[in-house]
């Protein structure tokens, strides 16, 4: 609502910079194969190989925008999959600019002729859907529609009940990051979380989404990572499985970050273990605050970049890649605890 309210009003800053769409796609994947394995959904992407390396693009609105439509994607896809397919025309008057398509197309339920344009309004849903089954708020759409058009985009929608769904996305006269894709180096295109030893990594947010974004970050690599979805889980948690790191978000009800990291600092059986806070504030004070704790603090929306940045802070690296392969297995063990499952986290 704040992000929708913020662009209404004109507010929102837009930052220009080199964007490597194979990383940035490849971060979206990650984020959502849990997901779709779970639904026994195949996710895939096409780019082209002649695709320029880097494009000068918002790459945190980017984000948002493929996050919203692949996630809704996989929401509304009960068997087959979901694509990402990306397209480049060169003009005929430039050679420093190409047009943009991206195409998100899915198998899934499909959308009505009549309510086609209507989804793209605020908190409007599909008529007759079941809040039950899929939830949401009906907002990712009108921020996806408005961030696109920020942009200098536009978004449509083509659609068949019960055949799926493709949203395509069109950005004319996007620049290309000539000669910029070594200067951006090796901290935005190695976020192999595998170059850290392994490691256990407990999660604590009261947001499934923001769960399921860093479990998403950790799938394929061979880091076990502990979902918690309160501080008193998360306290809980910590003392049996020991992390290695606790990644806590610092808004939630009941005990919110600041209380949970006390609390963990002042019971022995967790004061040695790092924490890195995450957060959407941009509030000077809660900055403070973690850092009077002593804390690493890290702001919403995370990148996997930013994430693999501070984990290099707190762990050690792992051996050579070679020695990597040839002696861990890739799979990750992924422990998601929730209250239910609390005794069987392990
Ligand atoms: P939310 O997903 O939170 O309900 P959105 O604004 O993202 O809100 O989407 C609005 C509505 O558009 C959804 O509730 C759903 O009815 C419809 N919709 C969006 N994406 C799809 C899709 N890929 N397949 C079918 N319906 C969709």
């Amino acid at each position: 609502i704040l992000d929708l309210s913020k662009i209404e009003a004109g507010k929102l800053n837009i930052t220009y910079e080199p964007v490597i769409l194979n990383v940035l796609t490849q971060e979206i994947l990650e984020i959502f194969a849990h997901k779709a394995k779970q639904k026994n959904l195949v996710l895939s992407a096409n780019i082209p190989a002649n695709f320029p390396p880097a494009i000068l693009f918002d790459e945190v609105r980017l984000r948002q925008i493929l996050f919203n439509v692949v996630g809704n994607a996989i929401k509304f896809t009960d068997s087959g999959g979901v694509t990402f397919t990306v397209t480049s025309h060169q003009p005929e008057n430039s050679s420093d600019t190409i047009n943009l398509e991206l195409a998100i197309s899915d198998t899934g339920i499909g959308i009505e002729a009549a309510q086609k344009e209507r989804i793209f309004d605020a908190f409007i849903q599909s008529d007759g859907q079941s809040t039950r089954k899929y939830g949401g708020t009906g907002l990712g759409l009108a921020i996806t529609k408005r961030l696109t058009e920020i942009l200098g985009g536009t978004v449509t929608v083509e659609s068949t009940p019960g055949k799926g769904s493709t949203f395509s996305f069109s950005f004319p006269g996007v620049k290309i990051a000539n000669g910029i894709t070594t200067s951006v180096g090796s901290i935005d295109v190695d976020v192999n979380l595998d170059q850290l030893q392994p490691a256990t990594n407990l999660v604590v947010d009261d947001v499934q989404f923001n769960l399921d974004l860093i479990a998403g970050y950790f799938a394929h690599s061979q880091h076990r990572v502990i979902l918690a979805s309160s501080g008193r889980l998360g306290i809980n948690l910590a003392i049996i499985h020991q992390p290695d790191v606790i990644l806590l978000d610092l808004w939630m009800p009941e005990l919110d970050g600041i209380e949970t990291a006390k609390l963990l600092q002042q019971n022995p059986q967790t004061s040695q273990i790092p924490i890195i806070v995450i957060t959407a504030s941009t509030r000077p004070s809660d900055e403070a605050a973690v850092a009077e704790l002593g804390c690493a603090f890290l702001r919403k929306p995370v990148t996997k970049g930013q994430l693999l940045q501070e984990l290099k802070k707190l762990l050690p690296l792992a051996e050579t890649s070679r020695d990597r392969q040839l002696n861990q297995p890739r799979s990750p063990i992924l422990a998601v605890s929730s209250p239910e499952t609390l005794s069987t986290g392990e």
